[in-house]
């Protein structure tokens, strides 16, 4: 044959390939057959490279094993997860009830698309009783949409009560589990039908690297999101899926770290005098700490404080002299971040007076006294303001 022909084949026959402790990084859009009557029998083989592939495979059983589920899908980015799950399951004429302090972008989904398409949205008070919330349901709901704690005011709901009673009814839940990482909480374990995270935040655990997933038991309902993923041309990248491998691998050890630091930060917070209150619930005395404490096995480094009433100014002066934290929306890696929150809750239905300004941290894996001694800084020059 013509060596341009040659090099078209040369090295595409790997030999038997050298075990290392992670999978191998297969690539490829295309995916060859072993013979003709394979081409067209999907349900024994992989026909095309946006999924199935060596490391996709190994995060998809990775994952399944951490949360106790049947089936797990992947998604380019948390966001795509649960837009995902929701368009896999939801159609017109159905309704969907969402906790009012969800994930802005969900939200914005929600009432941008979901409604667009026909789907009747409505918030609920993330404190709703479980009784009251399913009870009150309208015949159409067809799914909950669960975030305990919530973004950024860390409100909890129980999500085994609202499940329970929900599946009663022939309701779907979903659960957005990006705080649990997945190993705090089981979501499916308390009877939740989809578990959804953002594997962008503690998982991948670098804040280098979009991925999400939705996980479930049921075979059905593993078959619609698995559909829905192949419907809407989701594919993640090879290399990404074995970089969130990685990040699993030490996620017990690095959430042990974050919420221990988070933890002693948010006591320490508590008793300064800029501060009126610290929303953690994993912080003895912090509002749903019971509940946290009932299913939860950890924290992790995300929680909200509230400052005495203060001007934006006090805000931005806090902030601006912060060195250890950054500031940024995203979490989940391994250095601290810090924001303000106010201008969030602007869309939000059930707001409560939270007594002063709103502030979301994260906590990294930095020293906690150097950390305290930033945030103190902070507090300084906060106070420096005339608060
Ligand atoms: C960040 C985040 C998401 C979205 O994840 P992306 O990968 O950034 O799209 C979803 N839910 C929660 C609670 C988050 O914090």
């Amino acid at each position: 044959m013509a060596e341009e022909t040659r090099l078209i084949r040369a090295g595409a026959t790997p030999k038997s390939l050298a075990k290392t402790v992670g999978p191998p990084i297969q690539k490829g859009s295309t995916v060859l057959l072993p013979n003709a009557q394979a081409l067209y029998d999907d349900d024994n083989f992989i026909t095309y490279g946006r999924q199935g592939l060596s490391a996709h495979d190994a995060l998809r059983d990775a994952l399944a094993e951490m949360e106790g589920a049947k089936g797990v899908c992947l998604y380019p980015s948390g966001l795509a997860a649960l837009t995902g799950a929701m368009l896999a399951v939801l159609k017109a004429g159905d309704e969907v009830l969402v906790v009012d302090n969800i994930y802005k972008p969900t939200r914005r989904f929600c009432d941008h698309v979901l409604r667009r398409f026909g789907v009747a949205v409505r918030y609920f008070d993330p404190r709703q009783r479980p009784e009251d919330l399913v009870g009150g349901a309208s015949e159409a709901v067809r799914m909950i949409v669960m975030e305990s704690p919530g973004s950024l005011s860390f409100e909890m709901q129980d999500l085994a009560a609202i499940a329970r009673l929900a599946r009663a009814r022939g309701i779907l839940t979903l659960a957005d589990n990006t705080w649990g990482a997945g190993y705090l909480i089981k979501p499916l374990a308390q009877g939740v039908d989809i578990s959804v995270q953002a594997l962008t935040k503690y998982v991948g655990g670098h804040s280098d690297v979009f991925m999400g997933s939705a996980a479930a038991n049921d075979p059905a309902l593993v078959g619609q999101l698995e559909n829905g993923v192949i419907h809407l041309g989701w594919a993640v990248a090879p290399e990404d899926a074995y970089q969130m491998l990685r990040g699993l691998r030490t996620l017990p050890t690095r959430l042990a770290r974050q919420g221990e630091s988070s933890l002693a930060i948010a006591a320490w917070l508590r008793d300064q005098p800029e501060v009126a209150g610290v929303l953690h619930p994993a912080l003895p005395g912090a509002p749903d700490h019971e509940l946290w404490k009932r299913d939860y096995a950890g924290a992790c480094g995300l929680f909200g404080f509230v400052f005495r009433p203060a001007s934006e100014t006090a805000v931005n002066a806090f902030l601006d002299a912060l060195e250890l934290f950054g500031l940024g929306f995203s979490w989940g890696g391994f250095e601290s971040l810090a924001i303000s929150c106010d201008p969030q809750l602007g869309t939000r239905k059930f707001r409560p007076d939270y007594g002063g300004p709103l502030m979301r941290l994260h906590v990294g894996l930095e020293n906690a006294g150097d950390l305290i001694a930033d945030l103190r800084k902070g507090l300084d020059a906060f106070s420096a303001t005339g608060g």
